[in-house]
């Protein structure tokens, strides 16, 4: 059964949350405070996390950078600002989807469902529908030859577009340079490996928040690259 975790201080929308969530089928666990919140997130085995913004001791955007570094599940930040939910887009934090109080407690069920699927096919190798590879806030249009970063247009040069696409259709699986190399640039080119690892620092420019903290392609000392999903 999956396994969702509410972390919100208002009582009362929590259980309301709680109640719905458990109606479709969902096992549900409520903390009421930021820190324990995020403790319980960090520690414990959850599909979906629904955040709320404020929250006392440690607030909802501290939480969703902190899950994010160590966990790709599904993250749905709500708040009782519109303001809000543009500011935590700007920032890139890694969130899935946003909500803004008050909502339907139906909406948030259908939208919770609808996330638990997609995050299940993209555990799976199944990334790419309709020529369109879609990975949390990069979306790759393949036939168009374009990339979106959380819905802006990023410019790419060819190889560092073929490189980026092919990790990226490839999630979950950790590539050599040489492998990488051999793969994206033909036997004549000239270079070696070190190529690769400039293009992934172009690359990390234009797609991470933080490029000292990659959330999407990650180094494996010592043997690659693996995008993560
Ligand atoms: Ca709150």
């Amino acid at each position: 059964m999956s396994k969702i975790l509410i972390i919100e201080d208002e009582e009362s929308i929590a259980e309301l949350e709680k109640d719905y969530l458990e109606l479709s089928g969902f096992e549900v666990e409520i903390a009421n405070r930021g820190d324990t919140g995020l403790l319980k997130a960090l520690k414990e085995n959850f599909d979906l996390i629904i955040l709320d913004l404020m929250l006392p001791e440690v607030d909802g955007f501290e939480i969703c950078r902190m899950v994010r570094e160590e966990k790709n599940i599904p993250i749905i930040m709500v708040s009782a600002k519109k303001e809000d939910i543009d500011k935590i887009r700007g920032l890139g934090l890694g969130a899935d989807d946003y909500m803004t109080k008050p909502f339907s407690p139906s909406e948030l069920v259908a939208r919770v469902k609808a996330h638990m699927e997609r995050y299940n096919r993209l555990v799976g190798t199944n990334v790419v529908k309709n020529n369109i590879v879609e990975i949390r806030g990069i979306k790759i249009d393949k036939t168009a030859r374009r990339v979106w970063v959380n819905g802006e247009e990023k410019t790419f040069t060819t190889k560092e577009y073929d490189l980026l696409t092919f990790l990226a259709e490839n999630p979950n699986r950790v590539f050599k340079k040489e492998e990488l190399f051999r793969e994206i640039w033909d036997m004549e080119s000239v270079g070696d490996i070190a190529t690769v690892t400039v293009h992934i620092k172009k690359i990390r420019e234009k797609i991470e928040f933080d490029t000292a903290k990659p959330q999407y392609i990650e180094t494996i000392w010592g043997v690659g690259y693996r995008f993560k999903v």
